[in-house]
C-alpha cells in the first residue's frame, strides 16, 4: 500500500485534505455518523497485518487506521460499557471489511461514552496528528449490539486460540459464540 510509506508525492495532505477553514478543521474531516456498520480486520499478510476499522452509515464508509493495541483498548472500553448496560439484544452477523478497505486517516485517540437518552454508545475518535495541527474528528454513535459485536470481534482479531469473551468469559469458539451476556440465540445462563 502506497499511503503512509512517505515517498508517493500523493502523500502531501494539501492534496488530499484542501484548504482547512476556520480554526483549522476541514469541513470533509469531520464525520458525526449514527452507524449502520462497525466493524475491525486486517488487509495483509501475517506479521504486517493492518489494521482498519470500519463504520458505514448508508452512502457513507468511513475507514481507519488503527494500531492493535487501540484496537485491544477500544475493545476493552466497549466491553465495560456494555456490561454496565442493559442486555444487547442479538448481535449483527455480519462483521466482515468492505470494499474499498483504504484508511482514509490514523486512529489518534479514542473516546467511549454512553448516551442514556438515545441508548448509544458514542466513539469520538480523532486523527493522530503532529503537535500543535488539527486532525478529523469521527463522532460515531453505535448499538449495544455492536459495542458487543465489536468487543468480541476485536477480541478474536488480537488473541490467538480461543481467547475469553470480553463479555461473559467463556471461551471464543472458532465456530461461533452465542453470548449469555446477549439474548443471542442460545437462552441466557441463569
Ligand atoms: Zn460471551
Amino acid at each position: 500500500m502506497a499511503r503512509g510509506s512517505g515517498q508517493c508525492c500523493d502523500d502531501d495532505p494539501a492534496v488530499h485534505r484542501g484548504p482547512p477553514r476556520e480554526g483549522g478543521r476541514r469541513v470533509t474531516d469531520a464525520f458525526d455518523l449514527s452507524a449502520d456498520r462497525l466493524c475491525v480486520g486486517t488487509v495483509g499478510p501475517v506479521g504486517s497485518r493492518l489494521f482498519l476499522i470500519q463504520c458505514r452509515q448508508a452512502e457513507t464508509l468511513l475507514t481507519l487506521k488503527i494500531e492493535k493495541q487501540q484496537v485491544s483498548a477500544m475493545g476493552d472500553l466497549l466491553a465495560r460499557v456494555v456490561k454496565d448496560q442493559e442486555r444487547p439484544g442479538h448481535l449483527p452477523d455480519d462483521q466482515a471489511l468492505e470494499e474499498p478497505a483504504e484508511p482514509v486517516w490514523v486512529v489518534g485517540t479514542i473516546g467511549v461514552s454512553f448516551d442514556e437518552s438515545e441508548d448509544r454508545v458514542v466513539l469520538v475518535i480523532e486523527e493522530l496528528v503532529p503537535e500543535g495541527e488539527v486532525g478529523a474528528i469521527a463522532r460515531v454513535s453505535i448499538t449495544r449490539e455492536q459495542a458487543a459485536a465489536f468487543t468480541i470481534q476485536a477480541t478474536r482479531l488480537i488473541e490467538s486460540g480461543r481467547p475469553p469473551c470480553p463479555l461473559c468469559g467463556s471461551p471464543l469458539d472458532p465456530s461461533g459464540h452465542e453470548c449469555p451476556r446477549t439474548n443471542g440465540r442460545r437462552p441466557p445462563a441463569v
